[in-house]
């Protein structure tokens, strides 16, 4: 009897099998994409005598500043593998001990390395304060999705040899086979800045948010050497990302790069990309930074303002020409088209304005009247075929959307869709665009297999807070399994001392983290085990019957309970 295996699942799969039967390898990717592998060469650069970068062996890059018997390292890489092959060519410059470890912020490729880093409780972990909580999200209630869409985006499906590059790094190694993630939480942490000496040098830490709300830069008055984080790279900035992001707020990321710009560095060391030297060059490329994500925000409210919808902004935005020539804001990670997007729902939500798209039909019942309207299937199929050969890839797209709405079995179409798809791919200079456009087309494979990106390890859910897993356990109630059911549980966590209620009343679960009295079954139990059980790697019975869940009341209520999760 496995009650519970099924309910987070999709969540926590533990030692997933990442090999595809065929590798598959993706077209030869346009000149400039492959011109700008050159940022991500594997090297160790020793920006100055006490600061060096490794670059390439991580999405991200990890830094070095050396200081009196002692390091100090911002951003860790992905994975403790990488993490560990980094370290070791740091431990070769300079053997003193790391005494702190900085995170810019909280996404995967800059914290998951960091056992590599940590050796002992004496290595200060220094982030902002929202930082733990911005991590723990990374693997809440939308992991399954945004692990989908970044597995696209990064193109994870692939060898990570065949991947030109991801735009600002080589590729993304978190998730790959024979890779594992770790989770060393911060230990100090500040709110707008921070002053410290480590190991005789003094270091400042601001914070700025931009790419992330939790982002931070650190500054080394000693060197005027500057560390942005993500703020700024060789790439158009991510002001949306099209794995899905919460609104990134480009007014504030502006005064974030405004606050660098002012505090005039001669050494700037991003954590994605090569470093730039010389404060002469480092201002232009910031205010050039900053003037286009200015622009991308002022303009798209000028034009919100006007009445158009995000598509009609989408195709008006252009950034001057002297941005747009910028090396520094090539469209090689985000552009200005899907920011505007972005910036649209960030102030006015989803709605257009429109009052067609306020109640329009379902996108199945306009694919069967739009068929219908032009004659039947094999109408618009002849149109997508005629598209494909015309190398309208983008409109061949959008007619095989009607016929697979109509039919998604139909093996035809998704031909054609897949041709489409992996031409598109081979076509953009993009990555992030090319390798989803790719991914997708991959997808339609009979072969294929998910790949097990930000697959959490056990430690990681077993460090993992138990409000995250009762936030993940609500959003996977399913409301007909749930239908009339009344149901009150208590848990008693005999390790942390935390009680719980739960109380399931028809289609909605609620948790409070505190005893509300009156309920059916009383549950004693330490939080890893109630982990396993959540997560399908310990039974329900057994646990029962071994003492340990202690379960004492109505037992058929418990068994009921978790019923509501199972599809
Ligand atoms: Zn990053």
């Amino acid at each position: 009897m496995k009650y519970v295996s099924f309910i987070l699942i999709s969540f926590f799969l533990f030692g997933c099998d990442s090999t595809q039967d065929t590798k598959i390898i993706p077209p030869l990717a346009p000149s400039d994409l492959i011109e700008h592998s050159q940022e991500f060469e594997k090297q160790v650069i020793s920006v100055s005598e006490k600061i060096h970068v490794a670059i390439g062996y991580s999405l991200a890059n990890s830094i070095m500043v050396e200081a009196e018997e002692g390091k100090i390292i911002i951003d860790t890489t992905g994975t403790i593998e990488t993490g560990r092959e980094v370290r070791s060519l740091f431990d070769r410059l300079n053997p003193y001990p790391i005494k702190a470890v900085i995170y810019t912020h909280n996404h995967g490729d800059h914290v998951f390395g960091a056992r590599a880093f940590v050796d002992n409780s004496e290595t200060e972990v220094i982030a902002h304060e929202t930082t733990e909580e911005y991590i723990n999200r990374i693997l809440g209630i939308l992991r399954p999705i945004i692990n989908k869409r970044s597995s696209r985006m990064f193109g994870s499906f692939f060898p990570e040899e065949a991947i030109e590059n991801n735009g600002i790094g080589p590729f993304l190694e978190i998730g790959r086979e024979g890779r594992q993630t770790s989770l060393v939480y911060p230990t100090k942490k500040f709110d707008e800045s921070l002053e410290l000496s480590i190991s005789g040098l003094d270091i400042h830490l601001f914070h700025a948010p931009g790419e992330t709300n939790d982002q931070i830069f650190v500054w080394i008055p000693k060197y005027k050497a500057l560390f942005p984080g993500d703020n700024f790279y060789r790439a158009f900035p991510n002001l949306y990302t099209i794995r899905g992001t919460p609104y990134r707020d480009l007014a504030g990321w502006v005064k974030s790069i405004d606050m660098m710009r002012y505090l005039e560095p001669d050494l700037l060391i991003p954590s994605h990309s090569k470093p730039i030297k010389g404060a002469k060059e480092i201002r232009k490329h910031l205010t050039d930074y900053r003037d286009a994500i200015q622009f991308v925000h002022d303009q798209t409210v000028r034009l919100i303002n006007k009445g158009m919808t995000p598509d009609q902004i989408a195709n008006q935005i252009q950034l001057p020409e002297h941005l747009k020539s910028s090396p520094f804001l090539k469209e090689f990670y985000g552009t200005p088209q899907w920011s505007s997007k972005n910036v649209f729902t960030g102030y006015l939500g989803w709605f257009d304005g429109n009052p067609s798209t306020l109640n329009p039909v379902s996108e199945v019942e306009e694919a069967e009247r739009i068929i219908k309207l032009s004659g039947g299937r094999s109408k618009i199929f002849s149109e997508a075929k005629k598209s494909l050969d015309e190398k309208d890839y983008q409109w061949a797209l959008q007619l095989t959307d009607y016929l697979l709405l109509d039919d998604p079995s139909d093996v035809e179409t998704k031909k054609i869709r897949t041709s489409a798809l992996n031409f598109l791919g081979e076509m953009s200079a993009n990555p992030n665009a090319r390798y989803y456009y790719l991914s997708s087309a991959a997808e339609l494979l009979p072969t294929f297999k998910e790949p097990p990106l930000l697959t959490p390890t056990k430690e990681t859910i077993e460090n993992l807070p138990i409000e995250i897993v009762f936030e993940i356990l609500k959003v996977n109630l399913i409301p007909e399994q749930a239908r009339d059911k009344n149901l009150h549980l208590s848990i008693k966590f005999t390790d942390s001392l935390k009680s719980f209620s739960l109380i399931l009343r028809n289609g909605v679960l609620e948790v409070q983290p505190f005893e509300i009295g009156g309920s059916s079954v009383q549950i004693e139990t330490d939080e890893v085990s109630w982990k396993e059980v959540v997560t399908g790697n310990r039974s329900l019975p057994v646990s029962m019957a071994t003492g340990l869940l202690s379960v004492t009341g109505d037992r058929v209520s418990l068994i009921n309970f978790f019923n509501s999760f199972r599809e």
